[in-house]
């Protein structure tokens, strides 16, 4: 065993790392000092060269140090850094918000800033559920949320999560939520398209709100894709069918793009695909491009109306103290800005079906029971019995061999369980890409070895 290097040991006697068994450093799990970042790749501090495959937790659009948001952060540092946002204001923060709003689903009206995603989901299930108060409609006092969903990590985020290796150990502190069917196109019956299963899901739902909808204050929801729960993905015919049912019940709609916003579906945001608005719109992640940590809860003019009056306890008090920090809204803005020079929604089209055609390929694996795709988010699905559905036992590790594998071919994965995925930053080239499947097919083979 090679000895650590300086920064790891020193990292080992002081840090304890996010979503990591810290028993597992390093021997189980490598620890990787990263010097710094260029495009789509990280650079180690011994040179080593990794593509980032999953966007650093699906943060970055258009590549680590991207000069053009790195400037504009710069310039802002330079002029102010911060200020409290309440009883104050400044450009960037009211530009961004103008911004969203303009790009944001018809209806959309308001702009509140967070600074990370679960601080945004429990901004979004506080509000709903004030909103219905300040409105006199005390009863409305639950939330509905879907199988195998995921919304953060913050007590009530986690409430509304349904996965039970982050939920299991806290659900005796959590709110409880009136859980609806999942209508993800994997679990589609024989015989059954993605929208005949994902209209089945909705009658599901529909026969929940029917008995309890009085007593719910909104629907949460990830439009298009249940990223944390394996890059699960629906048809957009049960969006469409979940915002008819809010309607009918009275219940907010709140959609969680916090991890598909921003082109990662192929529209700037899901919903577009099916024509939907929420309620409430929670943005986080690429926001920023990746830079630096902010978050957005836009709410309809409705929402924001309930909230005005002459009573404190009538107004929404949560506050962050980042909250519209200067600095992340300078990065969001530059993020923005790419997006109309560089046309990425379009150039991101092409760069999708080039990863579309790889996957493919990879999918002929006979290990992989299932390769879906929505814009620029791409799965493989790995089990031990494709045939029969049959997951390998979780004691086998197969992600995570298949994570240390691809490391040792250049490349970050960080699949799901026996999910592998690519959700990379959509600076991506050619030569990138070809990387990104070698890679990819590499370690599959190294771990899952066929003829
Ligand atoms: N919602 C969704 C859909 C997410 O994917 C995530 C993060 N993976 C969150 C909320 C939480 O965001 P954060 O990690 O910034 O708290």
């Amino acid at each position: 065993m090679p000895a650590l290097p300086d920064l790891c040991r020193r990292d080992l006697d002081v840090l304890w790392h996010p979503c990591t068994q810290m028993r597992e450093h390093p021997d189980v799990l490598p620890l990787l000092p990263v010097a710094r970042g260029e495009g789509a790749w990280l650079i180690g501090a011994d040179g080593r060269r990794w593509l980032d495959a999953v966007s650093s937790w699906w943060t970055n659009l258009f590549g680590h140090a991207e000069p053009r948001i790195a400037a504009a952060i710069a310039q802002q540092a330079t002029t102010l850094e911060h200020v409290l946002l309440a009883g104050f204001t400044h450009e960037p923060a009211v530009r961004l918000a103008e911004r969203l709003l303009a790009l944001a689903p018809s209806g959309l009206a308001r702009v509140f800033y967070a600074d990370n995603g679960s601080a945004a989901v429990e901004v979004a299930l506080k509000m709903s559920f004030h909103s219905h108060r300040n409105r006199g409609d005390t009863r409305r006092t639950r939330f509905v949320t879907l199988r195998n969903s995921y919304h953060g990590e913050t007590l009530g985020a986690l409430s509304v999560g349904d996965i039970p290796l982050y939920r299991r150990t806290y659900a005796p502190l959590l709110l409880e939520p009136l859980f609806a069917p999942s209508p993800d196109a994997f679990n589609a019956l024989p015989g059954e398209d993605a929208e005949a299963c994902a209209l089945r899901c909705a009658e599901e739902l529909a026969a929940l709100l029917d008995a309890h909808g009085d007593t719910v204050c909104a629907l949460i929801i990830e439009p298009l894709v249940q990223c944390a729960g394996g890059m699960r993905m629906h048809h957009p015919a049960w969006l469409q069918r979940a915002r008819q049912l809010c309607d009918a019940h009275g219940v907010h709609l709140i959609a969680d793009e916090i991890a598909v916003g921003f082109g990662r579906t192929g529209t700037m945001f899901a919903c577009e695909q099916a024509g939907i608005s929420p309620d409430l719109m929670c943005l986080s992640k690429g926001i920023t491009g990746g830079f630096m940590p902010l978050a957005a809860v836009l709410a309809t003019q409705a929402i924001y109306d309930s909230f005005l009056d002459d009573s404190r306890e009538r107004a929404f008090l949560h506050s962050h103290s980042y909250s519209g920090n200067p600095l992340a809204c300078a990065a969001a803005l530059a993020t923005l800005d790419i997006f109309d020079s560089d046309d990425v929604l379009a150039r991101n089209a092409v760069t999708a079906g080039k990863l579309v055609a790889h996957g493919r390929h990879i999918a002929q694996h006979p290990k992989i029971a299932d390769f879906r795709h929505t814009g620029m988010i791409l799965a493989f699905e790995l089990m031990a019995d494709p045939a029969t559905r049959t997951p390998f036992p979780a004691e086998d590790r197969i992600g995570l061999r298949i994570y240390r594998a691809a490391l040792r071919h250049g490349l970050v994965l960080r699949p799901l369980g026996d999910v592998l995925y690519w959700m990379p930053p959509y600076c991506i080239t050619d030569e990138d890409i070809a990387h990104l499947a070698t890679a990819t097919q590499a370690a599959i083979q190294e771990v899952l070895p066929c003829a």
